[in-house]
């Protein structure tokens, strides 16, 4: 059916009815809850855990989650819509799409039936905030050459090493740590554990200063000694790697479905400044040049959305390659990035001034083009296809 038409001329039809109700409530949500205090928690640099709360209590958290463990057992189409919201009113600090669509899913896949029993009901209330952590002050593209590094003693794993730039860093209650358990077997040597809040020799670092994305909290986290249960391994010893590639087309697919939504919101936004603003004796819209500018972004923005849309389709029914991921990441970011670009210089001197939504969104964005995997970690991908 054709629902939720964007401001592009797209024609939808990846979303059904009962998916569009859904985004009624997050987007009334998200008005409520988030909009009228974004900008306070930029200035602090976090998101209060009570967001979490309020959002689990409304169903917003792992919609995708079993309802055994609390969540809604609905498709990702409804992880999508509330992504698009987030992306619609630039709320770029609330981590929800990393805790319910990227690291929640390791954990119901792969996690002991025990530990599922005890932390999944807690993740889909918000009670427990999780992150995951890939990346080290060494490296971040290079994935196997990790050197956090995790030993058997009896039961338990003793995990040493630190991490860094992690998303929801300072809010997780459970982040699962991307450890080498076989040094010398490169990418056949990763394996996934699981560390809680409070767990002796965790530490959490600073809250990082970014250039964008204030609200989000992103850390160093620090491991000296951490011993916890053998429990805590999320599947096999030695198979992390494997679980990480099967599920980064996810995390790409989340990151290129905001990057549409990003672009519809800040370019209506912009067309709508640039009717109003005057120069010359007439609206900036009225020249040439920038109405002409403003029609080439909405082709892009168009032509961008029916892809994500066809992407998110073809995931939706288990067929999304790991290229068609990529390809949607690397286009939807960098496409963004230039058009983001474009719509801050049509707001001129305001568009340099954080009180206007498009500035701080074009600082937002740049990101994109780095995380999740870079642009060039993309274009290998593809290239791998070729
Ligand atoms: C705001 C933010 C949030 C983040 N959240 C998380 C998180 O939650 N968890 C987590 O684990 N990590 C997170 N990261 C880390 C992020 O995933 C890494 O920064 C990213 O993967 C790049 O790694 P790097 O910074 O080490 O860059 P490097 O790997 O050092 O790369 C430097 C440059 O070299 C290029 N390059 C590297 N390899 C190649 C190659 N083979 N071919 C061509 N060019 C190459 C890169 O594209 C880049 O331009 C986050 C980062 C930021 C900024």
């Amino acid at each position: 059916m054709d629902t939720a038409a964007p401001p592009t001329g797209a024609v939808r039809t990846v979303f059904t009815a009962e998916h569009e109700i859904f985004r009624a409530q997050v987007r009334r949500f998200f008005e409520r809850e988030v909009v009228p205090f974004h900008r306070e928690w930029e200035r602090a640099g976090i998101v209060p855990r009570e967001l979490w709360l309020k959002a689990g209590a409304e169903g917003l958290l792992c919609p995708m989650l079993a309802e055994e463990f609390g969540g809604a057992g609905a498709d990702f189409g409804y992880s999508a819509v509330i992504t698009e919201e987030i992306g619609r009113c630039n709320a770029t600090g609330v981590g929800f799409p990393l805790h319910s669509d990227i690291v929640v899913p390791y954990v119901e896949e792969f996690a002991r039936p025990e530990k599922k029993r005890e932390w999944l009901p807690r993740m889909a209330k918000g009670e427990i905030i999780t992150a995951i952590a890939m990346t080290e002050p060494g490296m971040g593209s290079d994935l196997k050459a990790v050197k956090t590094h995790a030993r058997r003693d009896g039961s338990d794993w003793i995990i040493n090493g630190s991490k860094t730039f992690i998303s929801n860093g300072q809010n997780c209650g459970l982040v699962i740590v991307v450890c080498k358990t076989d040094p010398g077997a490169g990418r056949k040597g990763i394996s996934l554990i699981c560390v809680e809040e409070g767990t002796k020799g965790f530490v959490k670092g600073r809250n990082l200063d970014k250039i964008g994305m204030h609200a989000a909290d992103t850390s160093e986290l620090f491991f000296d000694e951490v011993r916890v249960p053998a429990e805590n391994l999320l599947g096999e010893e030695n198979a992390g790697f494997s679980y990480l590639i099967r599920n980064l087309p996810q995390e790409r697919l989340v990151i290129a479905i905001r990057a549409a939504a990003s672009m519809e919101a800040m370019l209506q936004k912009t067309i709508e400044y640039a009717k109003d603003r005057k120069a010359f004796g007439q609206t900036v819209f009225d020249f040439q040049h920038n109405r002409f500018k403003l029609a080439e972004l909405r082709a892009q923005a168009t032509m961008f959305r029916v892809f994500a849309d066809h992407c998110l389709a073809l995931h939706m029914n288990g067929g999304l390659s790991i290229e068609m991921a990529a390809m949607a990441k690397l286009m939807g970011t960098e496409m963004q990035n230039r058009l983001l670009d474009d719509c801050l210089q049509m707001h001129g001197g305001n568009g340099y001034m954080a009180d206007y939504e498009i500035g701080r969104a074009w600082a937002d964005a740049r990101v994109g083009r780095i995380y999740g995997g870079s642009s060039e970690i993309m274009k290998e991908i593809i290239a791998r296809s070729l």
